[in-house]
């Protein structure tokens, strides 16, 4: 179950989704970003007084706050520029409006947050459309002070930023952008734990490239946590502990440390091959974001890259990475991991990513919207720029370049055909690249799926994208986690759009790989062989148990399983074959997974 919670003395237990493997303790950090609004959470009549005094808490913080601002504002600026802060003490001082919060919240038993937010934006909303230019001006203030005690409920010290923090922390969030992901220091967050998301959201997924424990789709717990509190979580299990007795801490601490030697026995697999043990042969390779990944991908032992996402390359920069500094990352990353196969999927860019270099326009539903290889197609400008940069790191190198989101045979020969412009150019310039370059398309739409004896002849490889593809076969958004229980890889649906490309990827001698988030899950392992895929590419921390799997598996077995799922009715029982197998073979591996 997801969302459930209990409460025994001070220990709060929620249950998520776990998107990591690890646990994490520290005391919390929530970051509430500027125009958010705080997860409603409905509350009993004895936690009433409970809030009362938080709120109030709240509003003796805000004070000092606004006194020690004016203070400074005074002290550099002069007296009357602090002036303006009087005008917020009269807010934190209007009985009218404190106590209609306190009664509301008796009357509507909602935490003081969502009270207060009503409360506030009534009144803010009632002077600015009064004609008084004075009173009108006063409804900024009534905001502005409104966030500064919502800050100060959610236990978010002014001021105090991730890079201010003083000692590791657990991040607390409705939500964050895989930006903010990206950017997150593991020293300063040693965990994080957010209301929204889903496994296969670009959230998830760059956590479990970092290797940062963390559990989403909590619904409210930045609504529960409070200043000062410790909160415990557990990645693999997705359940997340606020304020954990002493006991717990413990039980969380054992299970972690028979975990964490499993881990260290899986290291020996490092330069072992991804072969089952009747001589079937995987190319168990990694997905990454950046080349700060590269020492990952070596220290688990994965054969080379899959899926190089670029986008990352825009998301973390202030200016849009140049033809020259694409080029450069591209080849510092093939050098370091050949003669082993990197290929660079072109710019993935929409859906839940976005950057601020780009301004595109709000669409209802980005997911179906202008994203991937549709964005590229009609910014052949940005779009070139990455291909040339490819190109020009090709030479000598194991590089291959893939589509994203491909959805019909015309996007490949366009794409193509701006690929041959490309080399066109460099090739009128002098500048040298591989021009036996291969290029692959991802199958994450059922379309591509579908279609795949159309679009085989003109490339040499497919990818296939479980993260889309289940989510547009089976109509689930991949970040909404109120219907995460809807978003199932072993629906029957899914195994037989896999085993479509699979079988005509191979009638057209083609091999085909999984790249999403499927193939990362050990469990799935024999299954995806079975179906008879020739690569898995995978976050790096996961390679070892997907490895350990491969291993101890024989293809004979994996045929067999493959065979009884397709034939199945429904994921879950797909699901539980699957564990049983892993269970028989590799029970070491569900220790580790849950
Ligand atoms: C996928 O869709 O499975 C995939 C690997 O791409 P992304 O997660 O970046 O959309
Ligand atoms: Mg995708």
């Amino acid at each position: 179950m997801t969302g459930g919670q209990t409460i025994s003395a001070n220990e709060i237990t929620m249950q998520g989704i776990g998107v990591t493997t690890g646990v994490a303790i520290g005391p919390v950090f929530v970051l509430l970003a500027e125009d958010e609004r705080p997860a409603e959470r409905d509350i009993s009549e004895p936690e009433v007084y409970r809030e009362i005094a938080r709120f109030e808490e709240a509003l003796i913080a805000t004070r000092k706050q606004l006194h020690e601002i004016q203070r400074q504002v005074s002290q550099k600026i002069g007296e009357e520029s602090a002036s303006i802060f009087d005008a917020h003490l009269l807010v934190v001082d209007d009985r009218a409006l404190v106590e209609e919060v306190i009664r509301g919240l008796g009357s509507q038993r909602k935490n003081a947050e969502t009270v207060l937010r009503v409360v506030a934006d009534r009144y803010a909303q009632a002077l600015a459309s009064v004609e008084d230019d004075y009173l009108r001006e006063r409804a900024a203030d009534v905001r502005d002070v409104t966030r500064r005690i919502l800050r100060n409920l959610s236990g978010h010290k002014t001021g105090e930023t991730i890079s201010t923090l003083s000692q590791p922390s657990i991040l607390i969030a409705r939500d964050l952008a895989p930006s903010d992901t990206a950017m997150l220091s593991r020293e300063k967050i040693v965990g994080f734990a957010t209301d929204l998301g889903s496994p296969t959201s670009h959230t998830a997924i760059m956590a479990r490239a970092l290797g940062i424990p963390a559990v989403v789709g909590l619904h409210d717990v930045s609504a529960r946590v409070r200043k000062g509190d410790t909160v415990m979580l557990d990645g693999s299990r997705g359940t997340l502990l606020i304020n954990p007795t002493k006991e717990h801490c413990e039980q969380f601490g054992r299970a972690e440390a028979t975990r964490a030697t499993i881990r260290t026995e899986l290291t020996s697999l490092r330069n072992a091959p991804a072969e089952t043990r009747d001589g079937y042969n995987v190319i168990l390779s990694a997905n990454i974001e950046s080349s700060g990944d590269i020492p990952h991908v070596l220290e688990h032992g994965a054969n080379g890259v899959g899926l190089f996402r670029t986008e990352y390359l825009y998301l973390s920069r202030n200016l849009l990475p140049t033809e020259n500094d694409q080029a450069e990352i591209y080849a510092e990353v093939a050098a370091k991991l050949s003669p082993a196969q990197v290929i660079i999927r072109t710019l993935d860019l929409g859906g839940d990513k976005f950057v601020s270099q780009i301004k595109t326009p709000a669409e209802l539903n980005p997911f179906m919207g202008w994203r991937a290889i549709r964005f590229c197609l009609a910014q052949p400008d940005i779009f070139k720029a990455q291909l040339r940069a490819i190109l020009r790191a090709s030479v000598n190198l194991n590089i291959k370049i893939m589509y994203p989101m491909i959805s019909n045979l015309d996007e490949v020969l366009r794409a193509n055909a701006m690929l041959d412009e490309c080399k066109m150019e460099l090739r009128g310039s002098g500048i040298p690249f591989n021009d036996g370059i291969e290029v692959g398309v991802m199958i994450e739409v059922p379309s591509a799926a579908l279609t795949a004896n159309l679009i085989a002849p003109h490339v040499s490889f497919f990818s296939i994208g479980t993260n889309d593809l289940v989510q547009y076969t089976l109509a689930v958004d991949r970040v909404n986690e109120r219907i995460a229980y809807l978003y199932e890889p072993t629906h029957p649906a899914i195994l037989k759009l896999i085993k479509n490309t699979i079988d005509i990827g191979h009638e057209h001698g083609i091999w085909t790989g999984i790249c999403g988030e499927m193939a990362a899950n050990p469990i799935m392992a024999p299954l995806l062989i079975g179906l008879g895929v020739d690569e898995l590419s995978v976050s790096p921390p996961a390679v070892p148990a997907v490895k350990d799997v491969i291993r101890k598996v024989t293809f004979a077995r994996a045929e067999r399983l493959a065979a009884i799922a397709i034939a199945s009715e429904n994921g879950a029982t797909v699901m539980e074959l699957c564990r049983e197998t892993v269970r028989e073979i590799a029970p070491e591996v569900l220790e580790l997974v849950g």
